[in-house]
């Protein structure tokens, strides 16, 4: 049986941020992913771009693996500003596992860990280590060692995200200028050139006379009264974050079944609504749809700490702190975008708060972190920390604090 000093299992971007720094300290270490790709959401669920690691007057709180990453994408001609090409991500986030000296299994799917530890993948396939670090995105680890998880009425909804091809982005903004009421964003003004604007990063949030429209003639059914795109690094390549579907469990596949189907369904939905109704997207076509529903909420850890709304939005700053972040509260409900439904409170403006690492310890177990996404929080609190720059900071910590202990 092979054995490692620590396996981290799941290789979302927490999950190769805890592999990268572990094995970059020194330590054995496997990364073990049920897909055939790394990044989890960022890939497997077209998720991009990433949020800000900013505070609102610009101070960088998120450096280290995350900016390394971003470096790796720019080299290799996958990014543009904060948006990122998926597949690009993939080959650089594996060589870059692999330039670390951490070992990769992929199409490992963990099926069953026992104390000590003893870890099986596939059911067949089974490995020794001294410590875990789960960064599975819904702690499945951790719920098969008993962990405490805090408890949950509801979850965000989740999201089929999708790339369209051969939309003119110019066109898209010079129609944008003419009738700012109708977006969230962006909002062009005289100055604002399309040509210049389609060139680099913006974010499209309205059509909501379009959207009213289709709805009153029968012909759109999505949930919101908005779609939601932003350009990929590629010309003429955007990504939508429209769809939504409710999920009373998200760790129930029959209810991630109906999510699938519904939401991809939406997702055509769109693709024709464009086309008719979008100046620009006439000649547009969907270009590939993510793999699997991203899901923005599952289990949250109860751990050491639980991380607060309050903590959020008064800028609480920690001894044991892992990662700094200003993003905003940011909850999904089933309803999709509205007009007036988007983010909620931050920290105070130029100020960040922090996620301490007890966040990342479950409640009373040893030699086992979970990172990512399902981190110890409240709802509105992981609302906010849920974002992939703190996910990465997140697992970047972890892999250190695992390397020392297991030394
Ligand atoms: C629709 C949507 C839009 C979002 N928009 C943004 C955005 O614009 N910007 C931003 O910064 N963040 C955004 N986020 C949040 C962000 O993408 C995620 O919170 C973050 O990527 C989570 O990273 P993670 O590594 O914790 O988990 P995940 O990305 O979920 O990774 C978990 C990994 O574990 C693997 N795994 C799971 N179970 C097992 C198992 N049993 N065995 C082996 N492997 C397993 C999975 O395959 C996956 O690769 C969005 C999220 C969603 C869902």
């Amino acid at each position: 049986m092979k054995n490692f000093d620590i396996i981290v299992i799941g290789g979302g971007v927490a999950g190769c941020g805890a592999a990268i720094s572990a094995a970059r300290r020194g330590a054995k270490v496997l990364l073990a992913e049920r897909q055939g790709f790394l990044g989890g959401c960022s890939t497997a669920s077209l998720v991009s771009p990433f949020m800000s690691h900013k505070t609102s007057d610009g101070k960088v709180l998120v450096e280290g693996i995350f900016a390394e990453l971003t470096h790796r994408l720019r080299d290799r001609d996958g990014m543009l500003a904060n948006a990122f090409d998926s597949e690009i991500m993939k080959e650089v986030l594996a060589d870059f596992v692999a330039e670390s000296g951490a070992e990769l299994l992929l199409r490992a799917h963990l099926t069953d860990v026992r104390e000590g530890y003893t870890v099986t993948f596939n059911g067949n396939t089974t490995i020794k280590a001294k410590f875990l670090i789960d960064c599975t995105g819904n702690a499945s680890a951790a719920a098969m060692l008993g962990a405490e998880f805090l408890p949950a009425k509801e979850y965000q909804s989740v999201t089929l995200m999708f790339d369209m091809a051969g939309v003119d982005e110019e066109r898209v903004l010079a129609y944008a200028k003419t009738c700012p009421d109708n977006f969230l964003y962006p909002k062009m003004t005289d100055f604002d050139d399309p040509a210049e604007m389609s060139r680099g990063i913006y974010t499209v949030a309205g059509f909501f006379d379009e959207v009213a429209a289709a709805k009153a003639a029968g012909e759109y059914c999505v949930p919101g009264d908005m779609i939601f795109f932003i350009p990929r690094p590629r010309r003429g390549e955007v990504c939508f974050n429209t769809t939504h579907a409710s999920v009373s469990d998200p760790n129930d596949p029959f209810e991630l079944t109906r999510a699938e189907r519904e939401t991809r369904k939406q997702a055509r939905e769109i693709e024709s609504f464009v086309r008719k109704y979008v100046p620009g997207f006439e000649n547009a076509y969907i270009a590939r749809i993510a793999d699997e529903v991203g899901v923005r909420e599952s289990r949250r850890i109860l751990g050491e700490y639980i991380l607060t709304e309050e903590d959020v939005v008064t800028g609480r700053k920690f001894d044991d702190c892992v990662c700094r972040s200003a993003y905003p509260i940011d909850v999904h409900t089933m309803d999709g975008y509205i007009k007036d439904g988007i983010m909620s409170s931050a920290p105070p403006a130029g100020d960040w708060y922090e996620i301490p690492l007890r966040c990342l310890m479950p409640r009373g177990m040893k030699n086992i972190l979970v990172a990512g996404k399902c981190l110890s929080a409240t709802r509105p609190a992981q609302g906010s920390a849920r974002i992939m720059p703190n996910c990465i900071a997140m697992g970047e910590a972890a892999g250190l604090y695992a390397a020392e202990k297991t030394r």
